[in-house]
């Protein structure tokens, strides 16, 4: 039936009786991926097959040693990469960075060249290719470049292989880049990424040397993210300006029937976002981009997908080219792809789970327990190394995942919570336990779970159980860092795990080497005796239990673990003294650069909050409010009336009336007043400068928010369907 039939006027009723699956002319025979992985990405070999082999070979050496090209090199490359490029469409090219707003950016040029009066030819050079000078000057630098010197570079980062972005009326060729200012300061997420890495590796190596391995020369972070997202239908999303402009639903009553049945988690998945997963691993796998998982998650309408693990720096474009074309891909489809923290209040929000581990140059483990990890030294100094790192910079991990999006997930109940602590599970717990017992005996590991069935094969145990509600879990053979925000670049989570852990593997190798000084000492018995001294030091940290529960929070603060909910004061621990030494000595993050990136975030926090407000006073003003005064009318003009019929027959029928057209007038009055209060908060906040401002939106200015949606939803709970004119839960979670 249509709205017209229906004589329907209300957008939203208009919206959904014309919700239909969007069709797309299937492809004959599908290509195997195997055949275009990747086809959108300049592969090594494709390089190989364009330069010289010594070209070739330099290319390389600046990937494993930093050993820059020369001019000519460069030359040659560009030379490459633009004919491969142009033979695949491409008319332009772009410097593919991400500054510190945690987004990408691009500005793109044309490889066309005048060469005379109406003659042009396709022209890219060495110079081109290595460094861009975007003018910078708009892009948050938190003090670290002034707007009269607005000079910034793009450099090309050789590890991470260029790509073409397609439309369907053109293709660019994009450079994956850092970002520095004109005296080399880190403007970006990735070079700081990238340093850490390096941090890593230098400081694993040493470590390893001293227990003999001389075959790894580097190590590199690896990472797998799982990325969780919400579809719903693009027509609901367009008569939303919340979901718009603050990427969450300021207002809205939650649906009766929410995630209560746990029925959608890895359910049979709909057709329609089916279609939409397909055509999404199809560009990813175009990108080399190795999505691989894929299920409904726990609420209405959410989704995971999650990659391969790659090396963290690749892992990390990645990403941020898959959440970008996750949102074009959904718009094509007729759908709108939410990646916010918490779009939907009331029930779970979106995470990105990161998975991370070590791996050498031969692509060895560092965290593979292997089949006996209590005799796996390598292993178990590792593990404890990190489990250090955790320990003693829980602030610091706390710091790299805030956001004012990931405020309301942390501590909320379905998500870790801002309480850092580490999993190990059942075995890795007894095996520490002995060790810092001092008591060296073997752990039992239970391998196999008989099914009890005869015809169904017998499964193999894991080395660890899972714990969902672990911030920073041990899960087999890598850890999860559970407690980023959905909508985040990785970038920094990662390059602060990297920095925490290379410091801690260099406390373990001095005091490895301490403790093995005096000639004579068993090697083997001296490790042992610095593990058990660094897991008596860090055990407060470790946490086998529910992480959600209020008995843990009480715990916490015992164990004297920090706990902090507000964004701002998060951050603050970017630059207590101890810290900014750290970035530092790993060479992660300059003073100037970290101190930068705090001013940054919390503008960034302070910025989010003031649009969320803003946004929440229009829709009351101009949506809410309106439909509720024609509602108050409507209900006062028959209460009159029945004041004037019924009043001596049917005195209780009128006192109902009443009754309720106070309790509504009520709620239209707490709407309105509370909105001209939040107003005037909004403008009280401009005055404070930026912290304290944090603070009061922390405070003051959410909780108020939170008050008026709390009118908002009830006036929704009971006004008429056809008045309503936002998209309600129940439709947008549940129509598609
Ligand atoms: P879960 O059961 O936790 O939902 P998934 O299968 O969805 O797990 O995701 C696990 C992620 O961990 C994948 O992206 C996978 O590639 C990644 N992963 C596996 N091994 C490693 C490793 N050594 N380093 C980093 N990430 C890894
Ligand atoms: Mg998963």
């Amino acid at each position: 039936m249509t709205a017209e039939r229906n004589n329907v006027t209300n957008p939203r009723a208009e919206i959904t009786s014309k919700i239909a699956p969007v069709s797309f002319k299937p492809v004959e025979k599908p290509q195997a991926v195997s055949a275009y992985f990747g086809c959108n990405t300049f592969k090594e070999e494709t390089m190989r097959s364009m330069v010289s082999e010594a070209t070739f070979k330099a290319f390389k050496r600046w990937q494993d040693e930093g050993k820059v090209i020369s001019k000519e090199q460069a030359n040659e490359i560009a030379e490459a990469l633009k004919n491969w490029a142009i033979s695949c469409g491409a008319t332009c090219y772009t410097h593919w960075f991400q500054p510190m707003t945690g987004q990408t950016a691009e500005k793109h040029d044309s490889f066309v060249t005048l060469t005379g009066p109406g003659n042009a030819i396709e022209r890219f050079t060495g110079n081109k290719l290595i460094q861009g000078e975007p003018d910078a000057s708009s892009f948050p630098s938190g003090g670290l470049r002034a707007t009269f010197e607005a000079r910034g570079y793009t450099a090309w980062d050789p590890s991470s292989p260029a790509f073409i972005v397609e439309v369907d009326l053109g293709k660019t060729l994009c450079i994956p880049s850092i970002f520095v200012s004109y005296n080399g300061d880190s403007l970006d997420k990735k070079l700081p990424l990238l340093r850490s890495d390096a941090a890593l590796s230098a400081a694993a190596v040493e470590l390893l040397r001293l227990f003999g391995n001389t075959e790894a020369s580097r190590i590199f972070s690896t990472c797998g993210p799982e990325q969780e997202y919400f579809l719903i239908d693009d027509g609901y999303y367009r008569l939303r300006s919340d979901l718009q402009l603050t990427g969450r639903t300021l207002v809205g009553a939650l649906s009766p029937k929410g995630q209560q049945l746990e029925d959608q988690y890895f359910g049979s998945i709909k057709e329609r976002v089916l279609n939409f997963m397909n055509e999404m691993a199809e560009e990813a796998y175009k990108l080399g981009i190795p999505v691989t998982t894929r299920h409904n998650e726990v609420a209405p309408h959410q989704f995971e997908v999650a990659p391969f693990f790659e090396r963290s720096n690749i892992a990390a474009d990645h990403n941020q080219l898959l959440m970008d074309l996750m949102k074009k891909t959904a718009m094509r489809h007729g759908l709108a792809c939410l990646l916010h923290e918490k779009p939907f209040a009331g029930i779970n929000g979106s995470g990105k789970h990161l998975n991370w581990s070590l791996s050498d140059d031969y692509g060895n483990n560092l965290l593979n327990p292997g089949e006996t990890p209590e005799e796996n030294l390598v292993f178990l100094t590792v593990l404890v190394a990190i489990i250090q790192a955790v320990y003693r910079h829980a602030d610091l991990l706390r710091a790299s995942i805030a956001s004012a999006g990931n405020e309301h997930r942390l501590g909320a109940n379905e998500a870790p919570p801002a309480i850092m602590s580490v999993f190990l599970g059942e075995q890795l717990t007894r095996l520490l336990n002995n060790i810092r017992s001092g008591e060296m005996t073997k752990v039992s590991r239970a391998d196999i779970v008989s099914l009890g069935v005869s015809h169904l094969p017998n499964l193999t145990k894991d080395t660890t159980d899972r714990n969902r509600t672990s911030p920073f879990a041990f899960t087999g053979n890598k850890f999860e860092f559970r407690a980023l925000g959905s909508s985040m670049n990785i970038s920094t989570a990662i390059a602060v795990v990297n920095a925490v852990v290379a410091d801690s593997f260099n406390d373990m190798t001095r005091r490895i080497r301490e403790a093995t000084a005096c000639s004579g000492t068993d090697f083997t018995k001296a490790v042992f005796g610095v593990l058990s001294q660094v897991v008596k030091e860090s055990s407060p940290v470790l946490f086998e239990g529910d992480n959600y529960s209020e008995a843990w929070v009480r715990e916490a603060a015992k164990r004297g673990l920090p706990n902090v909910a507000s964004t701002c004061e998060a951050l603050a621990a970017l630059i207590k003294p101890e810290n900014i030494a750290l970035f530092e000595r790993q060479k992660v993050f300059s003073k100037s650069e970290i101190v930068a990136r705090y001013h940054i975030w919390v503008d960034i926090y302070d910025k989010m909050i003031d649009i969320e407000a803003r946004t929440l006073a229009e829709i009351a003003s101009t949506q809410v409010l309106p439909a509720a005064y024609a509602y108050q009318t409507r209900v006062g003009d028959s209460l009159e009336t029945l004041e004037r019929l019924c009043k001596v027959t049917n005195k209780a029928a009128v006192d109902d009336r009443r009754s309720f057209f106070e309790q509504l007038t009520n709620d239209i009055l707490y709407v309105h007043r509370n909105i001209a209060e939040l107003e005037k908060m909004i403008d009280k906040a401009l005055e404070l400068d930026e912290e304290k401002r944090a603070d009061y939106y922390f405070e003051t200015l959410k909780p108020q928010m939170a008050h008026i949606r709390r009118h908002i939803d009830e006036l929704e709970r009971v006004m008429p369907d056809e008045l309503w004119q936002l998209p309600k839960y129940r439709e947008m979670l549940f129509i598609a």
